[in-house]
């Protein structure tokens, strides 16, 4: 069982695996921020950085079930690896079904694109749908999705936003203000939330002191998953203190962690 695996019923929701745990500055024990959803609809990439295919691979889950990606936003530790992993599909001899489906903020899919125009890798027989998110950077009613929403955040003055998968929400990269207050709504059980301002956060990112009055605002929500981890090991403490009082399931994912989505 891996550190963070939770007992619930298995079945009952989409499965995250937590490929990637950390923010943009390298570490040895997180790597950059991705995660894959395993749904009744096949697989689902929320952000592509590190190895994904072999990521996958090594969970004993097959490549052909990976139906689509899910962009949060341009930079590059959440973006960099689509070359890696659409040339591995491609050496997989994939792609004869159907597209694999990339969704995102123009933006995000822009950059992405421009990433494997460098390896001449859109010329080869391979089938992509770019899907960008609307004005309303909104992806719901998508067939066979185990994400069901999206919505903007703010984050760096990007074009950024997070995703909903039933009833978890990711924010992605994001401070935590009045755009992530709005997608944390009553029906919201679980978040998985940027934590990559430490404490008090910083200019791009939640801290510890502004989620946990968002989680007090919200009885609803039972678990609460801090990410993008770039704060230092002594800082831990503190981080989790924030959380005092709130009578909540909050810890600090790392990767390889395997949860049950409510
Ligand atoms: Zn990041
Ligand atoms: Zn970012």
């Amino acid at each position: 069982m891996s550190t963070g695996e939770q007992q619930g019923a298995e079945g009952a929701g989409a499965v995250l695996h937590v490929l990637g745990s950390g923010s943009a500055k390298a570490v040895g024990n997180r790597a950059n921020a991705s995660y894959l959803i395993e749904g009744r609809e096949g697989l689902s990439l929320i952000d592509c950085s590190g190895s994904p295919a072999h990521q996958i691979l090594r969970r004993g889950l097959d490549l052909a079930d990976l139906r689509r990606v899910f962009l949060t936003h341009s930079h590059t530790d959440h973006v960099y690896a689509m070359p890696s992993l659409v040339h591995s599909l491609w050496m997989a001899g994939l792609f004869r079904d159907g597209p694999l489906n990339v969704h995102g903020p123009a933006e995000a899919l822009t950059v992405a694109r421009s990433l494997l125009a460098v390896f001449g890798l859109e010329e080869r027989n391979i089938t992509l749908a770019w899907n960008p998110l609307g004005p309303g950077q909104n992806v719901l009613d998508l067939p066979d999705s185990p994400v069901t929403g999206s919505f903007p955040v703010t984050h760096a003055g990007l074009d950024a936003v997070g995703y909903r998968v039933s009833a978890t929400v990711f924010s992605g990269d994001a401070v935590c203000d009045r755009q992530l207050e709005a997608a944390v709504d009553d029906t919201v059980r679980a978040l998985v939330v940027d934590c990559g301002g430490g404490t008090r956060g910083n200019a791009g990112h939640a801290g510890a002191r502004d989620i946990a009055a968002l989680v007090r605002e919200r009885p609803s929500l039972a678990e609460v998953h801090l990410t993008h981890i770039g704060f230092p090991p002594a800082e831990e403490g503190s981080v989790l203190a924030e959380f005092g009082g709130t009578g909540r399931a909050v810890r600090i994912l790392e990767d390889g962690d395997r949860l049950v989505l409510p």
